[in-house]
């Protein structure tokens, strides 16, 4: 009998990684990184809770770090099968490994120049870009609603999740002792009408569904308050001749923001604008997005097919160079910034504060999730100081918070997406707060009478 193992992600939103037991061979879906403070990322260097060599084959659902983020570290600590995903994520994980890769590095860097004072061991990257690089050469490419056997008996189908380009809803077949179950995977799941991507797909059929419940306990706005209240802050910001710095995530977010300023170009004065994507990854992302056309939904599909892009921006700068970023510096007015990280916590975007926070007509309009104790958070929470990069800045610049942006399913989606299952399966929740999981648990049994199981660290259950 198949079962399946809850290694991470349990009772949080990071370090996704489940394993699925079969006699024909064991399945890893996921090998995310821990993320969100020093005991959470502590974890990251822990052992794998599995041998490594009893691991056949891997399989992601998404490029998220938190989904992708320790497979070079399976591979430097010597897994060596394939890793099955869709296409357009082995492309994003090109760019995200290398840099989760490149700020491991640079930890450790820093860490060692500090120790080498102290004389205490250096300490090692958790892994290195060659490790990341490693990764890609594992990965076996897959469309969407293409079967494939990816070992003796197992078969593998990806649904679009609509979480991120490439995100997919993974099911699993095993066909042992001469029956067959099917386990469904929800990966993240996209928030339904989000800019470009389709929809979250609606499966019918599962023994077991493993499913995220990040937004568990919330429902978002409808996105038309979201449209209408960007619009205003574009318009209204114009008046007030500043610049407007967006901190957005380099994948997801910013080919959003870029559709949706292209698309409102006339309801939102946008040809009043210079606006600068200043983000070497970024560009890259935005590329990729690019160049996979045959996975947006209609609308975005129609309009990349007729102009040739998606995103028909003739006042779009890309700034790759740090000679190029510098040069925003010089302007005062009439710029919009998209640059990262998307909670203020590293990146150019710190500059762009450095030079804007403390101006009146300047606005900073927060589009994304902010942790606690990120500078992110702070300028939501209506911080009047922000220390950036060694000084502290008064905060002048007005600050929104557009809510309504997300990347993730909310509880109605999710119990919108658990009802297409006809005969209601057992359901194990993963990839959420306690309270999340609580509050979706309480709706999937009242109201649909589903078996509800929570994903608990070590445990087991029968597929
Ligand atoms: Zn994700």
């Amino acid at each position: 009998m198949a079962t399946l193992e809850f290694h991470g992600a349990t009772s949080q939103v990071t370090g996704s990684c489940h394993l699925l037991r079969t006699a024909r061979g064991n399945i890893l879906l996921e090998c995310g990184l821990f993320q969100g403070g020093d005991v959470n990322e502590r974890q990251n260097r822990d052992p794998f809770p599995f041998a490594i060599e009893d691991i056949d084959v891997v399989v992601l659902s998404h490029a998220h770090i938190d989904h992708s983020g320790r497979l070079p570290l399976l591979v430097q600590r010597g897994y060596r099968g394939e890793v099955f995903t869709h296409r357009a994520t082995a492309e994003l994980c090109d760019i995200m490994l290398q840099d989760s890769a490149y700020i491991h590095e640079k930890d450790a860097e820093w860490i060692n120049r500090r120790i080498s004072r102290g004389n205490g061991p250096p300490v090692e990257p958790l892994y290195t870009r060659d490790d990341a690089r490693a990764v890609q050469s594992l990965f076996e490419l897959l469309d969407y609603q293409q079967r494939m056997e990816i070992l003796p008996g197992v078969e593998i189908c990806l649904y679009d999740a609509g979480h991120i380009l490439g995100s997919a809803i993974v099911e699993l077949t095993v066909a042992e002792n001469g029956t067959s179950r099917r386990l469904v995977f929800s990966g993240d799941l996209g928030h339904k009408g989000a800019p470009i991507l389709r929809d979250p797909h609606t499966l019918r059929s599962a023994d077991l569904v493993l499913m995220e419940s990040t937004y568990g306990d919330r429902l978002h706005r409808p996105w038309s308050s979201t449209w209408d209240e960007l619009g205003k802050i574009l318009t209204n910001a114009r008046a007030a001749r500043g610049n407007i710095l967006i901190p957005a995530f380099a994948v997801g977010r910013t080919q959003e923001l870029l559709y949706l300023l292209s698309k409102n170009y006339d309801a939102w004065g946008i040809g009043n604008w210079q606006i600068f994507l200043d983000s070497p990854m970024a560009i890259h992302a935005t590329n990729i997005y690019q160049q996979n056309e045959d996975i947006f939904d209609k609308q975005a599909g129609i309009l990349q097919q007729e102009t040739g892009t998606l995103f028909n921006l003739d006042n779009l700068h890309l700034t790759d160079t740090t000679e190029q970023s510098m040069a925003i510096n010089q302007i005062s007015s009439g710029a919009i910034i998209i640059a990262g990280s998307g909670m203020c916590t590293g990146g150019r975007i710190r500059h762009h504060l450095r030079n804007n926070i403390e101006r009146r007509q300047s606005h900073v309009v927060i589009v994304g999730f902010q942790a606690f104790g990120t500078t992110g958070r702070a300028l939501v929470d209506g911080a009047t100081r922000i220390r950036l990069m060694g000084r502290e800045y008064d905060v002048r610049a007005q600050i929104h918070t557009i809510g309504g942006l997300s990347a993730h399913a909310d509880q109605q989606g999710l119990i919108d997406w658990y009802s297409g299952f006809i005969d209601r399966p057992p359901v194990a929740l993963v990839h959420g707060e306690p309270r999340a999981m609580d509050a979706l648990s309480e709706r999937l049994t009242s109201e649909l009478h589903a078996e509800v199981i929570r994903g608990r660290k070590g445990h087991k259950i029968e597929l």
